[in-house]
């Protein structure tokens, strides 16, 4: 989001598929900004640049720099996907969708000086060529988690996510073999992280990756979304394939508020805390997010998720203001409605991280901030802490307990530094 290092950053898969796209005469530097200083003053013949909402400042900055040395820059990802015109004032390509296959056009144009403005990825593609170049990644100081990504797309549109309108209903998995036979050449035991914004599309084909995924004996972890605790069974294989660590977006305790995110099916496996428990029973740490700025939300709202993240012993939690983000409905919405406080809050030199963007229903802006992260600061007091790596919700182990006392470090370190901090700098 910044000039600033982060403890939290993990390998991006985006950079290496570009990188094995690329062809082998053309020399390939990659610098990942969220965990070294990018040169300031090198002069490659073009630079590929990936930008996100929180990152569109901070790239534009970096783009504004090389272009003044003469550099063409390109984008990509999902600001530009969303927002080509605003990205194309910063940068002299774009690449809207899956990079796969545009890439290797864009490169073949530059070669001959006919670099054009828009190149469509689309996001249809078959994901059977999984080429991959982490060789880019050697020496980066990045979390101990190795990202593989088995697929792309959801299965549900929640109006606060930009997922969906970036895959529409394009939902896409690699073969599960080909995954299993990445993450056996990746080495030594490692914990591995599944990508995936939903790992479970469809029961089959979260069933075959476990099958291909169990014979190797790894840990690993994932996004996931609660209904697959309505399937006791699928839980088990899960545990039996090697999942330690599963991210839910629980959102809200509210029935009104799930139903107004477009989420009510959050409710299918019964109530939050059997979700947890079921979880828990198996060994299955759980990260849970909630969000809060819906029109049922109130000061108590929050208060409550905090208690529940408590009682329930989540490990990890985040509570998260509304963020309204370019390509979500809810974003159209909240500025159909004329409730944006911040309409272009990713370019507004005086938003703050965590600052609220828009005026909720049930409390005064300022208060929804307010409260969000003081409920994070609370999950992450050293007292909250100690209490979850001993506490006793699957018997002592020393590997979760190492594992659920880093991530809380870790967590605790980046919610505290990005807090009101200012985009870009
Ligand atoms: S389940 Fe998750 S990834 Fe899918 S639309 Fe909802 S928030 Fe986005």
């Amino acid at each position: 989001m910044g000039n600033y290092r982060s403890t939290d950053a993990v390998a991006p898969l985006s950079m290496a598929i570009l990188a094995a796209r690329t062809p082998e005469d053309i020399a390939v530097r990659f610098y990942d900004d969220k965990v070294e200083a990018i040169p300031e003053n090198d002069s490659p013949d073009l630079v590929a640049i990936t930008v996100e909402t929180f990152t569109a400042r901070r790239a534009y900055e970096l783009a504004a720099g090389y272009r003044k040395r003469g550099v063409p820059v390109v984008m990509g990802g999902y600001q530009p996907t969303f927002l080509p015109d605003e990205c194309l004032e910063h940068a002299d390509s774009v690449v809207v969708g899956d990079a796969e296959g545009s890439w290797e056009r864009l490169l073949a144009d530059f070669r001959t000086g006919a670099l054009r403005r828009t190149y469509e990825g689309g996001n249809e593609r078959p994901l059977d060529d999984a080429a991959m170049d982490r060789s880019i990644f050697a020496g980066k100081r990045y979390a101990p988690v190795v990202p593989v990504q088995y697929g792309r797309g959801c299965r549900f549109s929640c109006d606060f996510c930009s997922i969906r309108a970036f895959y529409a209903n394009s939902i896409r998995a690699r073969a599960p073999q080909q995954v299993a036979g990445e993450i056996g050449r990746l080495g030594p035991r490692k914990l591995v992280f599944f990508v995936d914004d939903n790992l479970f599309n469809s029961r089959p084909a979260l069933d075959a990756l476990l099958s291909a995924i169990r014979p190797l004996g790894i840990r690993w972890s994932c996004q996931i979304s609660i209904d697959v605790a309505k399937d006791e069974l699928l839980l088990d294989r899960m545990a039996e394939a090697g999942c330690v660590f599963v991210l839910i977006g629980f959102e809200s305790l509210s029935a009104e508020n799930l139903r107004q995110m477009r989420k009510p099916w959050n409710r299918v496996s019964g109530d939050y805390l059997s979700v947890v428990g079921k979880l828990h029973e198996r060994g299955m740490a759980v990260y849970g997010t909630f969000v809060f700025g819906y029109d049922g939300d109130t000061p108590q709202t929050i208060q409550r998720s905090l208690d529940f993240a408590l009682a329930a012993r989540l490990e990890i939690a985040n509570f998260n203001p509304l963020t309204p983000t370019p390509g979500s409905p809810l974003y159209d919405r909240l500025s159909s409605e004329g409730r944006l406080l911040l309409p272009k809050w990713w370019l507004n030199p005086a938003y703050r991280y965590g600052d609220p963007i828009f005026t909720p229903r049930g409390m005064e802006p300022e208060d929804l901030a307010r409260l969000c992260f003081d409920a994070k600061r609370k999950f992450y007091s050293w007292r909250s802490i100690s209490d979850r790596i001993f506490g006793a919700n699957a018997g002592f182990d020393w590997f979760r307990a190492g594992a659920v006392g880093l991530a809380n470090v870790i967590s605790r370190r980046e919610v505290m530094r990005k807090q009101h901090r200012e985009l870009g700098v």
